[in-house]
């Protein structure tokens, strides 16, 4: 069959790689060059993180909506102006994680596609000649103390409840492992089996270059919609001409909810939009990827340097960046690692340059991602919405893909991620 994957993230990379084994012929369909800024899959907090299993909704978060709206320094901001058009997406938002109940439901069906993420991944980067590009070495939170680890204690235990492995790092070893790590910073824990991609861009143009050599081809077009004969598509649309298709994939990231509603399916599919900065030449390395308890956010070593990646911002896709959210990583950097305080204020200095980066998480209410047929053709299969944990999520999403397109038993239950859910 010949196949057209709309989008080349993280997400439709993969998937055109499980569709080449199945032996498709793979028209991967996308604007721009794989790899480059203007994906999510370029500049993320690049952990690979099995235990990334809790939804952003859980229990008591509508209290906290008024400090979004007021707290302009949080890690979770909505702009005012954009709030009457996330209204209904806010409240199935916090309806989704109303109880404990409801997030160990979600964070079952996250883990299915979670599992084996990082050694997926370098799999991945084996076939593609760029082992390099996949660190297997776990990821560490760090907390200032035993309360702060203890306030996260709920969902810790849903992990362990889930056989995720993961281990406490007592003081002596997280200042041993990481010496330039503020003493502010007094305990960790260890995700056992994560992992990190090191240069996220690079590992995308790696990918699309294995699937290219094993005979992809690449039309530099936007997809604009579907052509049918019936229910049966013929051809998808592009502002570059029609694709003759037998199916097609859509991976196009947020920009994916037109299409799919052309695919019969109105997903509440918005951008939480994300930050990152990066402190070159930090002139040291990390033993594995960071998350401080208070940041919420992915402290990386990346070729570029110190890659600093967080913040949720709801606003619209198209509102300019706001560079103020990447200021605030910046400043938990200084408290983090006191010896790159100058560093960090040249970095400021030249604030909105290639160091800052903005893109946009394809965001479900739910936290779930929209995987499977499409309800206007049976040859239209969605594989988008991973939200935060896209990069995580993609080989598992690859598969399924490819198992529900080739009409075999997928190796998780894919009734979860159907679209018509959102009904
Ligand atoms: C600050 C930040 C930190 C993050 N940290 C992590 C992390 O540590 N771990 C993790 O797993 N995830 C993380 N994420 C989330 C992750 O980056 C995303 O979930 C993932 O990259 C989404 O991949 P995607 O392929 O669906 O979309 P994208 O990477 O956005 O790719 C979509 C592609 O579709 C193309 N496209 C758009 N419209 C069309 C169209 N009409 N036709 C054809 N092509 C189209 C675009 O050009 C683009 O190339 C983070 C995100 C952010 C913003």
């Amino acid at each position: 069959m010949t196949i057209a994957v709309l989008g080349a993230g993280i997400v439709g990379l993969c998937t055109a790689l499980e569709l080449q084994r199945d032996g498709h012929a793979v028209i991967i369909v996308d604007p721009d060059e794989p790899g480059v800024r203007q994906a999510a899959s370029y500049g993320n907090g690049t952990w690979l993180n099995p235990g990334s299993v809790l939804p952003m909704s859980t229990p008591g978060l509508w209290k906290q909506v008024p400090g979004f709206l007021l707290d302009p320094d949080g890690p979770f901001i909505i702009r005012w102006r954009y709030l009457p058009a996330l209204a209904g997406w806010l409240m199935r938002f916090v309806l989704a994680g109303r109880t404990w109940q409801q997030v160990e439901i979600c964070a079952t069906r996250r883990y299915e596609l979670n599992r084996n993420t990082a050694q997926d991944h370098a799999a991945l980067a084996t076939e593609a000649g760029r082992p390099d590009l996949i660190r297997c070495n776990g990821l560490m939170f760090v907390y200032p103390d035993q309360a702060a680890i203890d306030a996260e204690r709920q969902s810790w235990q849903l992990r362990q409840n889930l056989g995720i492995r993961f281990r406490k790092i007592e003081t002596a070893e997280l200042h041993k492992r990481v010496p330039e790590l503020s003493t502010a910073y007094s305990l960790g824990m260890q995700m056992e089996d994560g992992g990190q991609v090191v240069d996220p861009g690079a590992y995308c143009n790696a990918l699309y270059q294995l699937a290219i050599r094993r005979g992809a081809t690449h039309k530099t077009a936007r997809a604009t919609g579907f052509s049918f004969n019936g229910n049966r598509l013929t051809a998808v649309m592009t502002d570059a001409g029609a694709i003759p298709c037998d199916r097609a994939v859509i991976a196009a990231g947020v920009g994916s909810r037109d299409l799919a509603r052309q695919a019969g399916d109105k997903v509440p599919l918005i951008s939480e939009r994300g930050y990152h900065v990066v402190i070159p030449n930090p002139g040291f390395d990390l033993p594995a990827g960071l998350m401080p308890s208070d940041g919420k956010m992915g402290v990386v070593m990346t070729p570029q340097g110190l890659r600093l990646a967080g913040q949720v911002e709801l606003a619209s896709v198209s509102a300019a960046p706001n560079w103020r959210r990447a200021l605030i990583l910046l400043n938990y950097g200084r408290r983090m690692f006191p010896a790159l305080a100058a560093k960090a204020d040249a970095v400021e200095e030249d604030v909105g340059s290639q160091n800052y980066w903005m893109g946009h998480r394809p965001s479900t209410p739910d936290g779930l991602p929209c995987i499977g047929p499409a309800s206007r053709s049976p040859d239209i299969f969605h594989a988008f919405g991973h939200g935060h944990v896209g990069m995580i999520q993609a080989p598992a999403t690859g598969r399924l893909v490819a198992a529900l397109i080739a009409g075999r038993q997928p190796a998780c239950d894919a009734t979860a991620f159907v679209a018509r859910r959102f009904g």
